[in-house]
This record gives C-alpha cells, sequence and structure tokens, in this order.
C-alpha cells in the first residue's frame, strides 16, 4: 500500500500490515478511533473483510475488496458477487478486520453509487487480443444520452448498439481473416486464439465479444447516444452520422438526424422508407465499422478513389463492409503498442462520417 508523498515522503506498507486507513486532507496526525470489528468467538472460520466509512450520507459498509484510483472508490460485496463505484470524495476510512459469517447482515443499498453484478465489473476479458489495447477479448460499453446520463442496459436503443457493435467487431476480424496467408505471422498467432477447430474439420471464429455494462467505472468504452441535438456532430457544416476518438473508446452515434438506427449484418445502409410517416432507419453495423476503425487508430478519411475503403469520410450503399485494404491497414495498428485514450474522451481529432445516398468510389 502507498501513500503519494503529499504529506511529507512518500511511504509504503506492506498490504497485511495495514489495518486502518483514514482520509486525512489536513496533513495533520489524527487520534484513531476504534472500528466496531467484533471480538467475539466465532462458530466457524471467521472472514477477513473492510469496513469501510463514507460520509454524506454516512454510511458503514462491509466488502471484501476496497481500490481507491483516479477519483473513484470501488468496492465489492462481502458475497463478491456485487461490485459498487463511487466519487473518493465520500470515502472517510477503511479498517481491515475478522467477521464472522454468522454475524454479516445484508449490505445495504450504497447511496449515490452504482451497483452491478461482477461478471461485468471485473472488465470483462480485459487482454487484448493483439499490442494493441483497445482491442480486448471482451469489450464492454456504457450508453449514456446528450447530458451524460445512462440509457439503461435492457433498452431496446441498448440492444441495437449491441447488436452493431459486436457485428462490427466480428465483420473487423471476419475481414482479417479473408487475407488468409497475406494475414503477417505475428498477427496469426493472436488471431489463432480466436479460432476453434472441430474434430470434423470445421472452424469456428469467436470475436471478441461485447457485453453493455450499468457502470461507467467498468466499461472499456462510452457510447453517447445523441438524441435532442445534431451540434456536437455537426464537423465543418456537414452533419455527421457518427464520431469517434482515434486511438480511443469513446463513440458519438447521431439519433437527433437519424432517429432510427437498426443493426443489421447484412450490407445495406438504408432501410426501405416507411409508408406511415415513421422515420427512415438505417443501418449502425457499417457506421460502427468506421468508427471502431478509429478507435483502433485508423485515422481513414483519405477518400483514395484508387483504394476503396469504409474509412472515407462518407459512407454509401456500394461499400458497407472493411475492405482487404482496410484490413491490411487494421493489422498494421493492431499489432503497434497503442495504449489509446480513456473512454468517454472525446477531442477534435474524431471528424466524424456522414452518410452518402450516392456512390463513394
Ligand atoms: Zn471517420
Amino acid at each position: 500500500m502507498r501513500f503519494a508523498p503529499e504529506c511529507g515522503a512518500e511511504q509504503a506498507f506492506p498490504r497485511g500490515e495495514v489495518k486502518q486507513v483514514e482520509r486525512n486532507g489536513a496533513c495533520r496526525p489524527k487520534p484513531i478511533r476504534p472500528y466496531s470489528a467484533g471480538g467475539q468467538m466465532c462458530p466457524t472460520t471467521p472472514l477477513t473483510l473492510y469496513e469501510v466509512e463514507l460520509k454524506s450520507p454516512k454510511v458503514r459498509f462491509l466488502a471484501s475488496a476496497a481500490v481507491l484510483v483516479n477519483g473513484r472508490l470501488h468496492l465489492r460485496s462481502v458475497d463478491g458477487l456485487t461490485a459498487y463505484h463511487g466519487p473518493d470524495r465520500r470515502f472517510v476510512g477503511i479498517a481491515r478486520g475478522q467477521y464472522c459469517r454468522e454475524g454479516i447482515t445484508e449490505t445495504p443499498p450504497v447511496p449515490a453509487f452504482c451497483a452491478e453484478s461482477v461478471p461485468w465489473a471485473v472488465n470483462y476479458g480485459p487482454e487484448p487480443v493483439f499490442d494493441n489495447r483497445i482491442l480486448t477479448r471482451g469489450m464492454s460499453f456504457y450508453l449514456e444520452d446528450d447530458r451524460g446520463a445512462p440509457i439503461a442496459p435492457d433498452s431496446p436503443r441498448s440492444q441495437e448498439v449491441r447488436n452493431a457493435f459486436g457485428n462490427a467487431v466480428a465483420q473487423w476480424m471476419g475481414a482479417l481473416q479473408d487475407l488468409g496467408p497475406d494475414l503477417p505471422p505475428a498477427a496469426r498467432v493472436a488471431f489463432q486464439g480466436m479460432l476453434s477447430r472441430s474434430a470434423g474439420g470445421y472452424v469456428l471464429m469467436t470475436p471478441p465479444q461485447v457485453v453493455r455494462v450499468g457502470c461507467r467505472d467498468t466499461a472499456s468504452f462510452v457510447v453517447r447516444y445523441m438524441t435532442r441535438d445534431a451540434k456536437a456532430l455537426t464537423v465543418g457544416g456537414q452533419v455527421k452520422a457518427a464520431r469517434a476518438q482515434v486511438e480511443g473508446r469513446t463513440l458519438w452515434i447521431n439519433g437527433a438526424t437519424y432517429p432510427c438506427w437498426r443493426a443489421a449484418l447484412t450490407g445495406e445502409l438504408a432501410f426501405p422508407k416507411p409508408t406511415d410517416g415513421s422515420p427512415q432507419c438505417y443501418n449502425l453495423t457499417p457506421i460502427l465499422v468506421h468508427e471502431l476503425g478509429h478507435a483502433f487508430g485508423l485515422a481513414g478519411h483519405l477518400d483514395d478513389l484508387a483504394h476503396p475503403s469504409i474509412m472515407n469520410s462518407s459512407i454509401g450503399p456500394d461499400l458497407t463492409r472493411p475492405t482487404r485494404d482496410d484490413a491490411l491497414a487494421l493489422v498494421k495498428i493492431l499489432l503497434a503498442a497503442i495504449a489509446g485514450t480513456p473512454a468517454g474522451r472525446l477531442d477534435a481529432d474524431g471528424p466524424g462520417v456522414a452518410i452518402t445516398t450516392g456512390p463513394t468510389r
């Protein structure tokens, strides 16, 4: 356990020897108040747990794990099945102690903390497939609206984004697979990890899976689905369907200009115009193929007529999947050691992609 040198020199202590930590912003010694640790005999082996004290409102919370990092406090329930994430300014102190299983009561809800079940919370499959750290074996995203408020993971909108995200990852991986012997040896090794072979000689590719999470803290991507205002999606006077951070983990979707997105694996860009006056639907899959290309690190927007590309500045109905050139470009950046910016950050370099009804090549 390390303490940053804000109150004198940096100090480090073996974790097992630390009994109690208290927040003390004034850098002055403070008398240690004993926590309410048991002391009674337990009929079965006691559990080593952390008692965490939070303020405003004051809550005492028993946790099996607690981590303070980058201004956030992450707690794990006693049974290990639920993770909680909240602002570290609510943190008062933490004490380690032995607790009888029999005396542990159910964890009360922690106000203003985001709770989620742990299969989603452990940053599901965080290992990168290649050297590039943005593409991981399991990818998760947090969906938010124009104002940054969460969109429920079980909402239909969230379902379409999940499907399109998954389709887009699968299409990129499929384009790599289609390179066959032209796939560089360094990439082939990593790619083998995604393939399983049956006795009958069939090869099944399992591309990285995409899941929705309800807490921003554990999402590998933040997707902002804007329905009120397309201003942030207008670049150089042109309305974009989506934007993404290059070498990043942030996607913005224009649900204001395009009120109906659907996720199809087929190649169409626009679905037939409804006759009942409801808005025309567009296919989000090719849009996210383009934006994920940016996220992984492709700059794109070359608009070179000799080299058709899904990474051109517009997507039209004649090209809705990664080309061979796109796959070769992707391999290069997947083999590069790219760390990427944190989820939620979008700089001016996310130029956005437009939808066109005309030819793109
Ligand atoms: Zn773009």
